[in-house]
């Protein structure tokens, strides 16, 4: 049985001009009943794809679905494929046009052209150079149409952003959702700005960052807003991707960000130059959106430490005092009553008796231990990382003195613009939040030199997965191991017993051998650990005194 197929496909403009669909499927309808055909009861329509970015060849395009049923055998050879004209079947390359088309062909499926006017065309496999030929330049005269609209298209783009940057020329009605042109707009020139506030979607973006400096996050912030019943800018529910792309979105400082669509067939939209500032008006200052920023990334720290207890300190470092086997982290139940302990390995296999220590205690003593190991290292970098912040915020100061001389120069030359005379006042706003950062961070750095014993405890990091891990690699690099068991803590250097440790009356702390002959040793909680440390280098004075005479000072 010969059956025709009709396939229809209409970008959105065109759809837009009404009878696309009508004209083609009335077409169809006559090339059957003249050609003796039975058409197929369901047709295949693509409606507002565009055959130049390849739309209608998406997993959801009804011309692959065509192609599919073809390759299952549901289409049979010997049926007929009738469209209006070729580049129904796309406007993309010919190479892939041609691929497409050939394929069909090749099938054993004809494939009927029924033309503008220009008369019915028929191609089948095997049907012989001519047509093929005839086919390509279609096919070629499609895309090179497309293509030429395409470029047209681009080129007013650029046309307006260059403009746009120049001049501050308005781009036209298409802003931030949160903004609407004024009424004039085009007087822009002698009012000042282009766009306008609409006063309760501004709101509703100040709220949101306001929410999120206080540490709300997306979720909290979107449900916040479902619950008082703000629409979203869309008119739809608030999620957590719309208010991303507010707090995210520069534009609510005033940029513009220019762009430009990448390819033509991936239509991905890439940066075309940089940001064009104080193009909008501002409806958050600068220093609300970063403030935003950093609030954001301190909550994502956060989230980070809550999961980094999990990397265990003691990792390679403690041994069981009964029988040096490794010991691991486990769970007695939960908390508040159940609790986190290292144990023995051999006996949770039940080869040791050695009894589970508990988690917290140990690593109060192993807090203690990294100062009396001269870990130091471990707060030093929090100096790097405020000269890094220090560099990056003299560049900003160097780039933002740069912006407001040449903007003063242009007051100067316009010295009645109320627009110019409003961004000259932000720039001066910009350089002086940018010269306190610098002298705060200037402030932070001198205190960083010299880090006293409480400075040290102030620093350590312990809690993130960073200043744990680094804290156990530099343990494992300077050969320390210790010894954990019901007699307390030996640790040891390089296999040599430095000193010990024990956690008493709810403390970490030394075990301190006054002198060489004394059995009974002191405890020092390492909280008194900048007293003791005088003690102990008076008692090493006392001693060393004693060594040098040979014998006690007492039985001179
Ligand atoms: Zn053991």
């Amino acid at each position: 049985m010969n059956i025709a197929y009709s396939y229809v496909r209409f970008s959105s403009g065109e759809q837009a001009k009404g009878d696309s669909e009508r004209r083609q499927t009335a077409k169809f309808e006559s090339y059957c009943q003249r050609n003796g055909l039975t058409p197929a009861a369901v047709g295949f329509t693509d409606r507002g794809r565009s055959g130049y970015k390849s739309e209608h060849l998406n997993d959801t395009g009804e011309l692959r679905r065509f192609l599919r049923l073809i390759e299952s055998g549901e289409i049979e050879p010997g049926s007929t494929l009738v469209v209006e004209s070729l580049d129904r079947l796309g406007r993309q390359d010919v190479e892939e046009a041609f691929g497409v088309f050939s394929s069909i062909l090749g099938a054993g499926v004809r494939i009927v052209t029924l033309g503008d006017g220009e008369g019915e065309r028929e191609y089948v496999k095997g049907g012989g150079m001519v047509p093929l030929i005839m086919s390509i330049l279609e096919m070629s005269r499609a895309h090179g149409e497309s293509k030429r609209k395409a470029d047209l298209v681009g080129a007013a783009m650029l046309q307006k952003q260059s403009l746009a940057r120049s001049n501050m020329v308005p781009m036209g009605n298409v802003c931030p959702l949160w903004l609407r042109p004024k009424q004039a707009w085009r007087d822009y020139a002698t009012d000042g700005s282009a766009y306008e506030e609409i006063p309760d979607k501004a709101d509703v973006v100040r709220r949101v960052f306001e929410m999120a400096i206080n540490g709300r996050g997306r979720e909290v912030i979107a449900k916040t807003l479902n619950l008082e019943g703000v629409p979203s800018f869309k008119g739809k529910t608030w999620g957590t991707s719309s208010i991303d792309k507010i707090l995210k979105n520069r534009a609510v400082m005033g940029e513009y960000q220019p762009k430009t669509v990448q390819g033509a067939s991936n239509g991905k939209r890439v940066n075309a130059g940089d940001a064009i500032a104080n193009y909008y008006p501002a409806v958050v200052t600068v220093e609300t959106f970063y403030r935003a920023v950093s609030a954001i990334e301190a909550r994502r720290t956060a989230k980070a430490t809550k999961q980094s207890l999990e990397f265990n300190v003691w990792q390679g470092v403690a041994k069981c005092e009964n029988c040096f086997g490794a010991l691991h982290v486990v769970n007695k139940g939960l908390p508040p009553k159940g609790r986190t302990y290292i144990h023995c390995c051999n006996a949770r296999k039940g080869l040791c008796n050695a009894k589970s220590v508990r988690l917290d205690q140990s690593e109060a003593v192993f807090r203690g231990m990294l100062v009396r190991l001269g870990a130091s290292e471990l707060v030093k970098d929090s100096s790097v990382q405020i000269e890094k912040q220090l560099k990056a915020t003299e560049g900003k100061l160097i780039d933002a003195r740069k912006r407001l001389q040449s903007l003063e120069v242009l007051l100067m030359e316009n010295p009645d613009s109320p627009t110019i005379g409003r961004v000259v006042a932000r720039a001066e706003v910009d350089v002086v939040s940018l010269e306190r950062d610098y002298e705060k961070l200037k402030a932070d750095l001198a205190t960083e030199e010299g880090v006293g014993w409480d400075t040290f405890f102030e620093r350590l990091d312990l809690v993130s997965y960073e200043g744990r891990a680094k804290a156990n690699a530099l343990l494992k690099r300077l050969g320390v191991t210790v010894q954990i068991g019901a007699s307390g803590y030996a640790v040891k250097e390089r296999d040599t017993v430095s000193f010990e440790m024990e956690f008493r009356d709810g403390e970490a702390g030394y075990l301190l051998q006054k002198g060489k002959f004394e059995a009974v040793s002191t405890f020092i909680p390492v909280s008194q650990v900048g007293r003791w440390s005088a003690a102990e280098h008076a008692a090493q004075m006392q001693y060393e005194a004693i060594e040098d005479e040979g014998q006690f000072a007492g039985e001179y």
